[in-house]
């Protein structure tokens, strides 16, 4: 015994973060965490703090969003079958006043659709449900659907069929897209090609892919965004880096980026030089970590251009003005 120590787990109160450094509690920009799981992040805060103080996720919420700015948030909800759950959480924001007293005035939007993990699991029953749900007032989006060959969890021939008939389904009502892709470029593509209009809303959620098909799919749809999750920080990914680097050297720069979590995945490295007291890596991302990684997107824009343009509010404020474009929020 005594050998394989546990790696360190900070005490729950770290979760509550300070305040970003290049931050003003209360001014400037505020965050906007365009895809998160709420639900795993709940359970994932509850099975690391068995004992801890949050036993419901407005609870959970109110405190680590507070003195953050964080206005609003698009959970996401891909499993099949659908968890019943989620229409009790949506309603709970449905009027202002629960909107302040149960969520810290956190505007609380959602998508929802089948992730290609779980296609082999879509049935019609399925596609009911979801086709009911998009037109819950809450509601902003289709997904996140798409491709994953990197793990293969459910056969490449009905993750094809099944991403092809949530897309057909979800242009027929006008809803946006969350869109999941991971080494899979040439079939997501030719796949949204053949479904999706050209001026339809997209959002490649937590790119990794290739900094060419990026631009090829900047350049076919005119809205269509690149999610920016904390897996930019890590040394480990260059292509989102290069997908940022791109933007930034266009003759007039905008980041067509959209800033998420992923939460409870994908935590920004860069958080632990600010936490630098902090002894153990934090189990869990939440939507006030979003700086850090606007931060870093600042950082990697700067070099690409050879000047001093960018800083973690400007990349919030773009990335803010986005996602009212994207989802209306
Ligand atoms: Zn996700």
């Amino acid at each position: 015994m005594g050998k394989n120590k546990k790696a360190a787990l900070p005490d729950e109160v770290h979760l509550v973060l300070p305040s970003h450094p290049e931050r003003t509690p209360g001014s400037g920009p505020a965050i906007v965490d365009t895809h998160t799981h709420l639900v795993s992040t709940f359970s994932s805060y509850r099975s690391k703090y068995r004992s801890g103080k949050h036993e419901t996720i407005h609870d959970f919420i109110r405190e680590l969003y507070k003195d953050h700015s964080v206005e609003a948030i698009v959970d996401v909800w891909c499993e099949a079958p659908v968890r019943k759950v989620w229409r009790e959480i949506a309603d709970s924001a449905l009027t202002e006043e629960d909107r302040e007293r149960k969520w810290g005035r956190l505007e609380y939007w959602f998508v929802m659709g089948v992730h290609p993990h779980e296609a082999k699991l879509y049935t019609d029953e399925v596609e009911k449900e979801i086709v009911d749900a998009m037109s819950h007032p809450r509601c902003v989006g289709w997904g996140e659907i798409g491709l994953d060959f990197h793990y293969d969890n459910s056969p490449r021939d009905v993750q094809r069929s099944v991403f092809a008939r949530q897309l057909q389904r979800a242009v027929g009502l006008g809803k946006p897209l969350t869109i999941h892709t991971r080494e899979a470029e040439e079939d997501t593509e030719r796949i949204l090609k053949e479904h999706v209009p050209k001026d339809h809303k997209i959002h490649i959620h937590c790119y990794t892919d290739s900094p060419e098909w990026a631009t090829r799919m900047l350049d076919h749809f005119p809205n269509l965004y690149i999610g920016i999750t904390g897996v930019i920080t890590y040394s480990t990914n260059l292509n989102t880096s290069a997908v940022i680097r791109n933007m930034a050297r266009l003759p007039s720069p905008s980041l067509r980026i959209l800033l998420e979590t992923d939460a409870p995945f994908m935590t920004p490295s860069n958080l632990y030089g600010t936490l630098k007291n902090v002894r153990g890596k934090l189990p869990l991302s939440h939507s006030a970590m979003i700086p850090w990684t606007a931060e870093f997107v600042a950082t990697v824009a700067n070099g690409a251009e050879g000047a001093e343009q960018w800083d973690t509010e400007r990349v919030m404020s773009e990335a803010r003005e986005n996602a009212r474009r994207m989802y209306s929020v």
